[in-house]
């Protein structure tokens, strides 16, 4: 028996978000007793590992996001409203959005999260983040605008300012947009942009902590580094920014060192994007809602969150809850929809246990790193693992062909051939 949208007897799921855990969880109640509405800010779903290659001209906008109605538009008992949820009315079983109140009987919080700069003013002003393809889009502009300016400027000064790419934060998004920054200077400079004297491109990688990629075992730190390194990155371990003078292109270090440069990348954090209305007791650390294993959310009833807005609380392997990856989205998402039709059955929900398949990194051509929960390993072939896995996991088939395309001309050609000032990007006064 089908289902259908417009059934008003149907028990109405509202979901906010369809980031990884959001969309996996609606395709999962396709076909299932539920009227099923998901709300999205964008009306795309977006792949947030490669938005690094979009920055650094790899990949096109369009090849890493997909459009909500494209996936769930055949499923009759789902639809979707592009709306930004402003507030949640837990006692009205209602959120706000901006098109309108909607009420549920079960509401699933899959926000994500949003960059965070830890209170400073003037990072969050003037460094620039990368979460989303507006951001890879400002920062593919400011990148190849830089290039340009570096042309036209008179004094050195200013010319290794333009040309000095400074990246905060040391996790896989600035690991990898190093490494693919240091290959356009090593392959594109060279071919097409032969007024800049490529001695002056620097790109600079600054982590607080004593290695890179500390989520992943030292070897692969080690090797993450050392491959970086090869590739003419210098990487600043043990090093903290303090302040950054968007005027004066001075970035400031907790040593009292000054670094001159006009492009800070920030990386160095997240934090919950959460929605105001529920009980304070609900909001845990970083922003994440504090849930129950089961992924209800504390204090509150038939409200569920998931993904990395969630802080799964009471699983003795993940104390501190868990990270903040897609595999986690996903698997909870699989986990929730189950308890759902567990639900209907009038079983007992049961609780999320993560199975931990890895993670990964790469640097550059021929360059990745691969943690498995026994063993890691590093260079050539975790390059092609790391490859074959982001094209299997990309949304829709247009997008894998896509990418992949895109790659096979790059891998050939050495290019990142897509770099276009389409949108200018304005740097703030
Ligand atoms: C640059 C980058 C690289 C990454 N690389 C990797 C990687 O290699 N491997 C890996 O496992 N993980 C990686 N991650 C992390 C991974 O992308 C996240 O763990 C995953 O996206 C979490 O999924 P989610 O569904 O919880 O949230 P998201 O995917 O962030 O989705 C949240 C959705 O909610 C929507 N939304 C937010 N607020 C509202 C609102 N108020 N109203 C309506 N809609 C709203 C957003 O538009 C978005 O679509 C990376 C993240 C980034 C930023």
């Amino acid at each position: 028996m089908a289902y259908h949208y417009s059934d008003k007897t149907l028990p109405t799921v509202i979901v906010i978000g369809g980031g990884f855990a959001g969309l996996e969880f609606v395709k999962k109640l396709n076909n299932t007793p539920f009227r099923v509405i998901l709300i999205d800010k964008r009306n795309y779903h977006t792949f947030q590992p490669l938005l690094y290659q979009v920055a650094s001209a790899g990949l096109s906008a369009d090849s890493i996001g997909f459009p909500y109605r494209k996936k769930i538009g055949p499923f009759p008992n789902i639809a979707f409203r592009m709306a930004e949820v402003e507030r949640i009315d837990p006692a009205e079983k209602q959120v706000i959005t901006s098109v309108g109140t909607m009420q549920y009987d079960h509401l699933v919080i899959a926000t994500g999260t949003t960059t965070n700069y830890f209170g400073n003013a003037n990072l969050e002003k003037w460094g620039m983040p990368l979460k989303t393809i507006s951001d890879a889009l400002n920062m593919r502009s400011d990148i190849l605008q830089e290039f340009e300016k570096s042309i036209v400027t008179e004094t050195l000064e200013d010319k290794e300012s333009s040309l000095n790419f400074v990246i905060v934060g040391g996790g896989p998004t600035g690991v990898e947009l190093a490494g693919a920054l240091a290959e356009i200077k090593r392959n594109v400079l060279p071919s097409d942009y032969t007024e800049i004297d490529r001695a002056l491109m620097k790109v600079v990688l600054i982590e607080a902590a004593d290695r890179l990629l500390s989520a992943m075992r030292p070897a692969s730190s080690k090797a993450a580094q050392k491959y970086l390194e090869k590739l003419g990155v210098e990487v600043k371990l043990n090093t903290i920014v303090k302040d950054y003078d968007g005027h004066k292109e001075e970035l400031l270090l907790a040593d009292g060192s000054i670094l001159k440069s006009d492009n800070i990348i920030w990386t160095a954090g997240v934090k919950g994007k959460n929605i105001p209305g529920l009980p304070e007791s609900a909001y845990g650390r970083g922003g994440r809602y504090l849930i129950h294993r089961t992924n209800a959310i504390q204090d509150v009833t038939d409200i569920y969150a998931l993904g990395d807005i969630a802080l799964v609380q009471g699983d003795t392997q993940f104390p501190n809850g868990h990270p903040q990856v897609a595999q986690v989205a996903i698997q909870q998402a699989h986990q929730l929809a189950r308890n759902f039709m567990r639900q209907l059955k009038g079983k007992p929900m049961q609780p999320f246990r993560y199975k931990d398949k890895g993670s990964m990194a790469t640097i550059g051509r021929h360059k990745a790193v691969v943690d498995l929960p026994s063993f890691s390993f590093s260079g050539y072939f975790a390059w092609y693992i790391w490859m074959f896995i982001h094209l299997m996991a990309l949304v829709g088939f247009r997008n894998r062909f896509m990418v992949f395309m895109n790659w096979m001309w790059n891998y050939f050609t050495y290019d990142k051939a897509l770099r276009l000032i389409v949108r200018p990007y304005q740097k703030p006064n």
